[in-house]
């Protein structure tokens, strides 16, 4: 009986799988081809220093601007690059362009802020990727200091590597944060030899303000535990002004989020810091 049934099965399974690897491949075409087209643009989202409401940042995010589609969102994209391995080349693009950008808008004079670049971990664990980031800062002119890296807590799968690297970049002169703090797979007492300069505490905690789930217990916490590490805590997702009051109560020294900017197009920026 499972024999009989054995060969039509597979060849059920077969066909679904070649139409989802063909419609992965038709993806990762397109995406390639977006790269050389130019339909790939970086939008930044300022950071803002909660006490005194000025701008002491920005984060790059990337988007895609299809022809056909309309805009299609990072989350949709960037683990399919990650699959297939894209995201290296895609990476160092995405890197070149905010330290470009962010050099231009230093020489123009008004905005003199570091900007924040998501790294995927593979992107990181790439044989030349410090190599690769010491060659776009010279080539764009940025100073180090004003690149800052965002990775996730999944660098820690793989602690020994990670730690080499990372510290590599400190030596560059480049910052370290830790994005979605508080999701992923973490140990605090790897974290603690981790050359880190900032932690992001994920969206969803600053969520719980606002819900009332657990009064903020985590966001507390997480900001504790990040200034006796010595870290610069910032909060993401943030929407409204009840968070606002909470995490400037608590002492959380920056914020991010759809109350104070969504992310915006490179001709918005400056009007923002104006
Ligand atoms: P992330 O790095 O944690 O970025 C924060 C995400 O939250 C962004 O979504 C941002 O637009 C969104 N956001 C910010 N403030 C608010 C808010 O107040 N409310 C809500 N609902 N959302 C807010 P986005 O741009 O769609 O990016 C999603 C994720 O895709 C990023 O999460 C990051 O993990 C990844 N990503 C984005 N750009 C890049 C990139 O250039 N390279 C890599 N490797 N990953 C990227
Ligand atoms: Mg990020
Ligand atoms: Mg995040
Ligand atoms: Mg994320």
């Amino acid at each position: 009986m499972a024999k009989e049934r054995g060969k039509n099965n597979f060849q059920f399974y077969s066909s679904k799988l070649n139409g989802l690897s063909s419609r992965k491949m038709e993806l990762e075409n397109s995406l390639r081809k977006a790269l050389e087209q130019n339909q790939l643009l970086l939008y930044y989202q300022p950071q803002v220093e909660i006490a005194s409401g000025k701008t002491v940042g920005v984060e790059a995010l990337i988007r895609w601007k299809h022809p056909e589609y309309g805009f299609i969102t990072p989350n949709e994209f960037i683990p399919l690059a990650e699959e297939t391995g894209l995201i290296v080349p895609l990476g160092k693009w995405i890197l070149h362009q905010a330290c470009e950008q962010n050099k231009a808008w230093q020489d123009e004079g008004f905005i003199k802020v570091p900007v924040a670049v998501n790294i995927s971990v593979r992107q990181l664990q790439d044989d030349d990727f410090v190599s690769a980031v010491g060659n776009i800062l010279k080539e764009t002119g940025l100073d180090s200091k004003y690149l800052e890296l965002e990775i996730t807590e999944s660098v820690m799968y793989n602690i020994e590597r990670s730690t080499v690297i990372l510290n590599e970049l400190k030596k560059l002169g480049v910052k370290i944060s830790i994005d979605d703090f508080g999701t992923g797979y973490s140990s605090l007492s790897y974290l603690k030899h981790l050359p880190i300069d900032k932690i992001k505490i994920d969206k969803s905690f600053v969520d719980d303000i606002i819900n009332h789930s657990n009064q903020g217990a985590i966001v507390k916490t997480i900001i504790d535990m990040g200034h006796n590490l010595n870290y610069t805590v910032i909060a993401e997702g943030i929407e409204t002004d009840v968070q606002v009051n909470f995490l400037k109560k608590h002492s959380c020294r920056i914020g991010q989020g759809y109350f104070y900017s969504r992310p915006l197009p490179v001709e918005e920026v400056s009007e923002f810091f104006k």
